[in-house]
């Protein structure tokens, strides 16, 4: 991969001429804390519109890559790009961020919050209280408008908050964990709002230690694991980096069918299970049928990201992962 940005990155500051780029673009970043090393060389590219997922255990040094992509903490080496400019404070009215540390004045109304949270990216109060309201009510709160944040549910508060982060109508919204401490209902909910603003147009990059988060709603992701990216790209791309796996059923235990099974096929129960064969399945299929196997069931199940994540960052990384996720997650 390239270590710096390239031409086109360095040609314009103008946003308007950006046309179709990236509207994130970091490459080299590193960052030390104290003599740790909490990022050390990351290279993320984040196509305008598209859902991006930043997947890791705890630790791996997602809230420092997005804070420097933010601006809230400048990197030590290395250059990022964040809609076009290379100064994110130039355009932090284009962007909405959700922090991993959640919170809001208990003692503000809702619809007072999310008015807050605008003016600080230039609405005007009473123009943040209406689209506050609409926000609301799109989101099946409308009856905790007036409510006090302090006489919300945990999940309510959050769900205030981010709707504090939209406000502005940013062209990017950055959100650091966003489905922690939400249930499984709104955690589908919010699933629902990220694919909603990228239908829009909006672009949303968000972390998680949870697969099937990243799974179901991203196009690409970067996999990071101990401050690097091993993995960036389509989840597409990942998952077919493992070939899919094969069951099979067969009335025949015994026969010279059994000589077309690859070597590593392995026996469960009444199933045959092996890595689908380069050549593809029509020859086994023949196989099979001319030595009479008897096929009762036969699938083929393509790898998930969760395998490609065991592949690409490492048992330990995937048991890191696994172990946060199950109290939380809705798989
Ligand atoms: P989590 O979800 O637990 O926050 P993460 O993937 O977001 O995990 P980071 O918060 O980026 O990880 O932390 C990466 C590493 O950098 C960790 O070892 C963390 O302890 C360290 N770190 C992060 N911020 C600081 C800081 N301000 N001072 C010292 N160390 C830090």
């Amino acid at each position: 991969m390239d270590t710096a940005l390239g031409d086109p990155l360095m040609a314009s500051n103008d946003t308007a001429s950006a046309g179709r780029a990236p509207a994130i673009e970091a490459r080299g970043l590193v960052k030390q804390f104290e003599g740790t090393t909490a990022v050390d060389g990351i290279d993320l590219t984040v196509p305008e519109g598209a859902i991006y997922g930043i997947l890791g255990p705890n630790g791996a040094g997602k809230t420092t890559t997005l804070r420097m992509l933010l601006g809230i903490i400048d990197p030590d080496e290395g250059v990022r790009r964040v809609l076009g400019r290379d100064d994110p404070h130039d355009i932090a009215r284009l962007i909405g961020y959700l922090p991993e540390e959640r919170g809001l004045y208990p003692a503000m109304k809702a619809v007072e919050a999310i008015a807050f949270m605008g003016a600080l990216r230039g609405v005007p109060l009473a123009e943040g209280r209406r689209r506050g309201r609409e926000l609301l009510e799109g989101h099946g709160l409308g009856h905790a408008a007036d409510k006090q944040i302090r006489q919300l549910s945990k999940g309510m508060a959050q769900t205030v908050q981010l709707l504090g982060t939209l406000v502005h109508r940013p062209r990017l919204v950055v959100l650091d964990e966003p489905f922690s401490g939400l249930d499984a209902i709104n955690q589908g909910k919010l699933e629902g709002l990220i694919r909603n603003l990228a239908a829009d147009g909006t672009t949303v990059i968000f972390s998680t230690h949870v697969i099937a988060h990243a799974e179901r709603l991203c196009e690409q992701v970067a996999i990071i694991a101990g401050g690097k990216v091993p993995y960036a790209g389509s989840v597409d791309a990942a998952r077919d980096r493992i070939p899919a796996q094969v069951r099979l059923e067969t009335r025949a235990r015994e026969g010279r069918w059994r000589d077309a099974l690859p070597a590593d096929a392995r026996r469960e129960g009444d199933y045959w299970y092996f890595p689908l064969p380069e050549t593809g399945i029509e020859p086994l299929l023949r196989a099979l049928i001319e030595g009479e196997a008897g096929i009762l069931s036969l699938s083929i199940e393509r790898a998930g990201l969760h395998d490609a994540f065991v592949d690409i960052a490492g048992e330990a990384a995937a048991r890191a992962l696994d172990e946060q996720s199950p109290a939380e997650a809705v798989q």
